[in-house]
């Protein structure tokens, strides 16, 4: 770390009213040792609430990705060893340490991202489930006996760790993207090395950190940082890494999946979503008020299970709209570290430019503006908190996600037409629905081609199930008993001459 980058750390720091200031690592991880990039560069970590520079984070290329690959796999011999209850142990050892510092990791997360420290701490602690979650999942990794095919032979399966596992995390989720990953490969005998967002390496660091202190071993959990190109194809190319598991744009999950092809790694994508939120007219409507706004506008509306398409049936589509924009008007937009608002900024730039575009866009082909629709006074990445009315299928925030708080209101009027709306995108991660009918929540439920569906609900997130879409959303599912055998290979034992 250069002079001047250990200035710039240390009084964020100090900004950041940290309680451990040890948790403010700004450099990568390998083998258990803090890295700087081989090449000395550095990137500038940029809180997007204030334009400050947070941190100057190594940028690694393909040479430092190399060494955490060689660490990784020089860990799993002996990790994957370990009994699946001392993996264990390790794992409720470190979510544990993640909570009695949850303070001072919410503080990182938001300094680095732009969410409230409250939606940090839902981050965080749903992150700590999934530890817990699968510290214990590890122990019931069962093979089968399976009636034989011929009597002096017996069939057994055994189900064993995939090796070493390369995770390339997104912006929007620093903390429990990683947490997520790592529980599952870690608690099946896996070893990793994590590249998290450029955008927010910060929180990346302080849970290696703690993993350390923990006292997980050195090589099991690698931290890399930089250049996201070089790092990808080095992980990509290599032998030695057996599986991807990639959260992000569709396009560059693509792009890995391809890479992936050369060496025939298993892959796990958690790609792009296009929710629809369909409000039926035997909905609780102030219910569906409520689960669409909590829904559309988390994390500023970026998240890939956000509602991203808002349809309303014809007879309640006014009285939803004027409700809807009522409460909507009452969110509070500000910077994360300061009173809780419900909306931080957006992560960058080139985030407001496309939501802005999606606004114009919307309003040129007929969308009304009910409330919201431009850049907020606050400056920087701000952007108002929007409701669009008469929204259609023309306009773009139908086909993309805008990512971004802007809730487009389509209009619809039976089952059958919002059913092929729904479906209409090559999208298939998260859908959600109100209505009371109980055929109808049935056949939509069975209908919509989602991953996973929000009925009269808008909170499908938990460790216990399974997080995954279908079609370009990607493939493998992360949490629940599902979760942790992305990260296992079965092996068949045919035993003969008995
Ligand atoms: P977003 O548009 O939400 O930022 P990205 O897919 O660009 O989503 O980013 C998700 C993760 O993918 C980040 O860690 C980013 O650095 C990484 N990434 C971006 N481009 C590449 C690439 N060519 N190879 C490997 N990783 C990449």
């Amino acid at each position: 770390m250069t002079a001047q980058s250990a200035a710039v750390s240390a009084s964020a720091a100090t900004a950041l009213r940290l309680n451990d200031a040890g948790l403010f690592r700004t450099m990568g991880y390998i083998n258990g040792q803090w890295a700087s990039a081989k090449s000395g560069e550095t990137v500038d970590v940029i809180n997007p609430a204030t334009g400050e520079v947070l941190a100057q984070a190594p940028h690694m290329g393909a040479a430092d990705t190399q060494s955490a690959i060689d660490a990784a796999r020089d860990a799993l011999p002996s990790w994957r060893a370990m009994l699946a209850e001392d993996r264990g142990r390790l794992l409720r050892k470190w979510a544990e340490l993640q909570a009695q510092h949850i303070d001072d990791l919410c503080r990182i997360l938001t300094a680095e991202q732009g969410k409230s420290l409250a939606q940090a701490k839902g981050e965080i602690l749903s992150g700590i489930g999934h530890v817990e979650w699968m510290a214990e999942e590890g122990r019931r990794v069962y093979g089968d006996v399976i009636p034989t095919h011929n009597n002096s032979h017996r069939l057994i399966t055994l189900k064993q760790p995939v090796g070493v596992c390369a995770m390339v995390t997104p912006w929007n989720f620093p903390s429990s993207m990683i947490t997520r990953k790592c529980a599952p490969a870690l608690a099946a005998g896996c070893t990793v090395v994590i590249k998290p967002s450029e955008l927010t390496p910060l929180s990346a660091f302080a849970l290696a950190e703690l993993a350390e202190r923990a006292g997980i071993p050195k090589g099991v959990i690698n931290i890399v940082t930089g250049d996201a190109k070089a790092i990808g194809t080095a992980m990509m190319q290599s032998d030695v890494v057996r599986k991807l598991s990639f959260t992000g744009s569709t396009a560059v999950g693509k792009l890995l999946m391809k890479q992936a092809a050369d060496t025939v790694k298993k892959v796990s994508l958690e790609l792009g979503g296009n929710a629809p939120f369909i409000v039926f007219d035997d909905a609780d409507i102030d219910k569906a008020v409520e689960a669409a706004l909590l829904s559309k506008f988390r994390n500023a509306g970026q998240t890939c299970i956000c509602a991203n398409r808002i349809f309303v049936q014809d007879s309640v589509y006014d009285t939803f709209a004027d409700k809807f924009t009522a409460a909507v008007k009452k969110m509070t937009v500000g910077n994360g570290l300061e009173g809780n608002p419900d909306i931080g900024p957006v992560i960058d730039m080139k985030g407001l430019q496309k939501v802005e575009a999606h606004v114009k866009d919307a309003q040129d082909k007929g969308g009304v503006i009910t409330t919201g629709g431009q850049r907020h006074a606050l400056g920087q990445t701000f952007f108002e908190p929007t409701v669009v009315k008469n929204a259609t299928r023309e306009m773009q925030c139908f086909r993309e996600e805008t990512f971004g708080p802007v809730a487009p209101l389509f209009r619809f009027k039976d089952e059958a037409e919002v059913i092929a709306l729904a479906n209409d995108t090559e999208y298939g991660l998260a859908a959600y629905f109100y209505a009371r009918d109980m055929g109808r929540v049935w056949r939509v439920a069975e209908a919509l081609e989602y991953g996973m569906v929000g009925v009269n609900s808008a909170s499908i997130v938990a460790a216990q199930a399974p997080f995954g879409g279908w079609k370009q959303s990607g493939m493998g599912r992360e949490g629940s008993k599902y979760g942790i055998s992305d990260y296992l290979e079965v092996k068949l034992l045919a035993i003969g001459g008995l």
